[in-house]
């Protein structure tokens, strides 16, 4: 398993951290291939976000729905994500971080 770490260039201040990471997860089985909110509705588009925590597929907040925020407003689960392909990085809503995978892109 990967672990995720705080990416330097996070645009953060030095020391900056993330609570989270030991929750992470860095694969987590995802729940469906696309953001069910979405195609519930027959849209979608824009980015997709992977939850760390449970493994819901949201769109980003470039998609009209922002449903992956959206998800977090109502679980509180803070880490997502990118599930784009070739994209391997990570978000916490809470601390307001990027992260990266440690030593290395997960596969
Ligand atoms: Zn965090
Ligand atoms: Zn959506
Ligand atoms: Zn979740």
């Amino acid at each position: 398993m990967t672990d995720w770490v705080v990416r330097p260039d996070g645009g953060r201040p030095e020391g900056r951290g993330c609570a989270h990471l030991p929750q992470a997860d860095a694969a987590p089985t995802p729940l469906s291939a696309a953001c069910q909110e979405c195609a519930a509705r027959g849209g979608g588009g824009g980015g997709l976000r992977l939850c760390l925590a449970c493994g819901h597929m949201g769109c980003s907040d470039s998609a009209p729905g922002a449903h992956a925020t959206a998800h977090f407003e109502a679980t509180g689960h803070p880490l997502v994500r990118s599930a784009d392909p070739g994209e391997a990085w990570a978000w916490c809503y809470v601390d307001e971080v990027f992260l990266q995978p440690h030593g290395g892109t997960p596969t």
